[in-house]
């Protein structure tokens, strides 16, 4: 299974203004290709920090190493240049990427945003690449993203602006990330139960957890519609599709029976 961690950088997400939504989204993404997140972690704009957590995290040797934040024309993003000062390389000039920075704020001009398409040092600055890194296009923002193999991993560095991250990840990533997950597959399927006390589920559910190691079975709370009610989801993931959605049912099917012997009346969640 292709391993990932994600780095997500910017101050004010350790100030607590901006909530780091973009990993989140990012985790449900990796899931969904049948990927395992094995770390994520939050660093301020300071290129020491994002440097030591980029060391670290390639030292572990993930198939995918994700950044997210400062890629942007101003003085605080920083990420482009500590990624080349952490893996030692030239932080130099990408005609590539340079061309997109400038065909962006050309149509932006074009479509009435921008009273001025002139490439200024601080839209320059977002041409700036280490060297090897490849330019990936934004389909939403001016900023391209970053894509560079270091050994067997390949980082991705991607804009902060949620939108930006998931227009690239959507649109332009999807060669890669066929590239890197394959057919991998990853269900899901949720239960309702009737049930007003999580603690009654735990010595069903702990038997069933360790007879399906593969498949990651997890209770908690929600009150839906004023009824106490628990949701248990079972999820697995693999490369092959008709084998992971046999794993579920069968400890579906096990989660079902031990319900039904303890009275607690369950039904599946719809979607
Ligand atoms: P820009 O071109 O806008 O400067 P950028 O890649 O430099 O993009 P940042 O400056 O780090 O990105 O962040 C831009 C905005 O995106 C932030 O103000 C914040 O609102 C949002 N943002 C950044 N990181 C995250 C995150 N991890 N989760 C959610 N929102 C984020
Ligand atoms: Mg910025």
């Amino acid at each position: 299974m292709p391993s990932v961690e994600i780095i997500a950088i910017g101050s004010e997400l350790l100030l607590g203004l901006v909530q780091d939504t973009n990993s989140h989204w990012l985790s449900k993404q990796i899931a969904g290709l049948g990927g395992e997140l094995r770390r994520v972690a939050i660093v301020g704009d300071v290129p020491e920090a994002i440097g030591a957590e980029l060391r670290g995290a390639l030292q572990r040797r993930p198939d995918l190493l994700i950044t997210s934040g400062g890629l942007g024309p101003t003085a605080d993003d920083l990420t482009l240049s500590a990624v080349a000062q952490a893996l030692e390389l030239p932080l130099e000039l990408d005609p590539r990427a340079l061309e997109v920075v400038r065909s962006r704020y050309a149509a932006l001009h074009r479509q009435g945003y921008l009273a001025d398409p002139h490439l200024s040092e601080a839209r320059r600055k977002m041409a700036y690449f280490p060297r090897g890194g490849e330019p990936i296009h934004n389909p939403v923002g001016t900023a391209p993203a970053c894509l560079l193999r270091v050994e067997s991993s390949t980082l991705i560095c991607l804009p902060g602006v949620p939108g930006e991250l998931k227009g690239i990840w959507t649109e332009s990533l999807q060669p890669i990330l066929r590239e890197i997950f394959g057919a991998g597959a990853y269900l899901e399927v949720t239960l309702r139960v009737d049930c007003p006390d999580e603690s009654l589920l735990a010595p069903l559910l702990t038997p069933l957890v360790e007879r399906h190691p593969d498949v990651y079975i997890k209770s908690r709370a929600k009150v839906f519609a004023e009824r106490m009610q628990l949701q248990i989801t079972l999820s697995a993931r693999g490369g092959e599709r008709s084998q992971v959605q046999s794993r579920i049912e069968s400890a579906l099917g096990e989660v079902r029976r031990a319900l039904e012997a303890a009275r607690l009346r369950a039904e599946l969640e719809e979607g």
